[in-house]
């Protein structure tokens, strides 16, 4: 499912959504949510390769937003066209 960057709210049951940017890590070539790295210190360490990530790394790079509603676990794609990361 794909919902645009505006919205806030599940689309299924209304609850409101928590979004998480999808990083990929060239290194490894792992794409996933930021919540799947873990938070260090200096930045983020890879769950894959188990690599440190500082911040604006360039071997890693947002590839996208994914909104996730904790109420009924539906995951979303957040449309690209309204979501321009700045870094
Ligand atoms: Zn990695
Ligand atoms: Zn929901």
């Amino acid at each position: 499912m794909q919902i645009s960057a505006n919205q806030s709210n599940c689309p299924v049951c209304q609850n409101r959504l928590a979004f998480d940017q999808i990083l990929h890590h060239m290194v490894c070539a792992y794409v996933g949510p930021s919540g799947d790295f873990g938070e260090t210190d200096d930045g983020y360490v890879c769950p894959k390769c188990r690599r440190g990530i500082v911040s604006s790394d360039p071997a890693c790079e947002i590839v996208g937003t994914s909104a996730r509603c904790s109420a009924c676990g539906k995951e979303m794609i957040v449309s690209p066209a309204a979501s321009t990361m700045r870094r």
